[in-house]
């Protein structure tokens, strides 16, 4: 099912994080940037997360890689890859206010 709904965030029990059937864990944006707001300190990680906090706040998905950084100190490739391709792909879509997110 790739429905998504609102629920409570279950770190602050006060804002509403969107659920949707890739991330079920409801952590409302506020936290969540809280979370991965943590010091990097190898120079290639820290040099590529090193992006527009807008950009982390408008993108679930970079949001994830870098808690994924954060929790297992590593990340593959093709994350990588990913997560350089999706920083350029939100920088274009800035200007659009949505709730689709990347
Ligand atoms: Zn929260």
């Amino acid at each position: 099912m790739r429905a998504s709904y609102k629920q409570k965030c279950i770190v602050c029990r006060k804002n509403h994080a969107l659920v949707t059937w890739k991330n079920r864990v409801p952590v409302c944006v506020e936290c969540k940037m809280r979370e991965i707001n943590k010091p990097i300190k190898d120079k290639k990680f820290k040099k590529m997360f090193d992006i527009d906090n807008a950009l982390y706040e408008k993108s679930g998905f970079l949001r994830n890689i870098k808690s994924s950084y954060l929790r297992f100190g590593e990340l593959s490739e093709k994350q990588i890859e990913m997560f350089k391709k999706v920083v350029e792909e939100v920088k274009k879509k800035k200007d659009k206010t949505s709730d689709n997110e990347i």
